[in-house]
């Protein structure tokens, strides 16, 4: 089979490969959508997740069951299927103690275009079939439910971290898709006012769409000074990071409030150490929490996110700027996101 893989790092390319086997838990699944992601350009261009060499990229796909093993018992062959990011091995000690993404050690829950093929193929692997795989709605288009894999269950676990309280005040620093899915969740979390930090006109719109209140553009000046002074010197009870560099870090914990919490989604794909500001975090003692974590995975979870699109409760076509058609566009797709134009959000590629 045919799959758009990472040859090495800086490098990518069409590669054949043999069609991959199914065990009695899993399924093979054929693409009908897939998306390329911000965390693809990182690990190709950043090198960020280290050496890979030949591996099919990708990991957001909705798709149609090609083969299901023995013991597989709920999907059979032809039914069109979302499929997580994520895709935990459930039975594991992590998984139990409620971090299947990390289920096998570190970020190893995260399989597909890290620890073995991804999506960007004719046919990919899909373990735990039952416990990884959840159905697509009927009412819900593929392209839209090409955002739910990665990009709202990421951007609402921003919002998870960081546990938003009715009437908090919010920042989602970064306004990418992953960013507005943030703004989206914290919004159905119950901010009162929620600040987006990013500088693109369409991503501004859309932050709005999504329940942003105020924007702030941080080519326009500190981002920290904007929001001291848009908050009479308060700062924010909560800070979500999906987007920026590893200064960043640094102005989420400045723009704090004592007792406020930092959910962090960015993917911080270069340097060895992030900052913390002394005085700012109290000198130690400010009671400003800081979390950090991949997208939680898995069928339950998917399903969940899947009820909002078929309930009409979200609305993710917002996200996507640009649809190509055909398994051969993969390649432009993945440019373009590498590119990053103005007018951006997400592209999708419907094979
Ligand atoms: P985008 O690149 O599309 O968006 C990044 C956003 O950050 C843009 O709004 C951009 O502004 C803004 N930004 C850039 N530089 C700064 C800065 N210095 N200060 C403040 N804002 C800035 O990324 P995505 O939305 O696709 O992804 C966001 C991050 O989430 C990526 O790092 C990605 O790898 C990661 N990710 C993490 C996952 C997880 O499991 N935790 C899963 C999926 C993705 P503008 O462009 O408007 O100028
Ligand atoms: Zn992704």
């Amino acid at each position: 089979m045919k799959g758009y893989a990472m040859l090495k790092i800086g490098e990518t390319g069409w590669i054949e490969k043999e069609k991959p086997a199914c065990g009695p838990l899993d399924a093979i699944v054929k693409p009908l959508c897939i998306a390329p992601c911000t965390s693809d350009i990182h690990t190709v261009w950043s090198g960020a997740i280290g050496e890979r060499h030949n591996m099919i990229l990708g990991h957001e796909a909705v798709g149609i069951v090609d083969t299901v093993g023995e013991l597989v018992k709920d999907f059979k062959p032809g039914d069109k299927v979302i499929v997580p990011a994520i895709t935990p091995d459930w039975g594991t000690l992590y998984s139990q103690a409620g971090y299947p993404m990390h289920s096998g050690g570190m970020l190893s829950g995260w399989k597909f275009s890290n620890f073995k093929d991804g999506v960007f193929a004719e046919f990919f692997h899909v373990n735990e079939a039952d416990a990884n795989l959840a159905l697509l709605p009927e009412n819900v288009d593929p392209v839209a439910a090409c955002m739910l894999p990665d990009m709202v269950v990421t951007g609402f676990h921003g919002a998870e971290l960081c546990n938003i309280e009715f009437g908090d005040t919010v920042c989602v620093i970064g306004i990418g898709p992953v960013g507005l899915m943030s703004v989206a969740g914290a919004n159905k979390r119950g901010a009162s006012r929620l600040f987006a930090v990013g500088s693109r006109p369409n991503c501004v719109e859309a932050a709005k769409y999504y329940g942003a209140t105020d924007i702030i553009n941080y080519r326009e000046g500190d981002i920290v000074k904007q929001i001291l002074e848009k908050t009479d010197g308060r700062g924010v009870d909560r800070v979500i990071i999906a987007g920026g560099d590893n200064d960043t870090f640094d102005q989420a914990i400045r723009m704090l409030r004592p007792g406020g919490t930092i959910g962090n989604v960015n993917y911080l794909g270069e340097g060895d150490t992030i900052r913390i500001p002394r005085v700012e975090w109290g000198v130690g003692m400010g009671h400003k929490t800081i979390t950090g974590g991949l997208t939680p995975g898995g069928r339950l979870k998917m399903e969940k996110m899947a009820s909002l699109l078929a309930t009409g409760k979200l609305d993710t076509s917002r996200l996507v700027t640009h649809v190509f058609d055909g398994f051969d566009k993969i390649e432009e797709a993945l440019y373009l996101m590498k590119n990053k134009p103005a007018d951006l959000i997400k592209p999708v590629v419907r094979i």
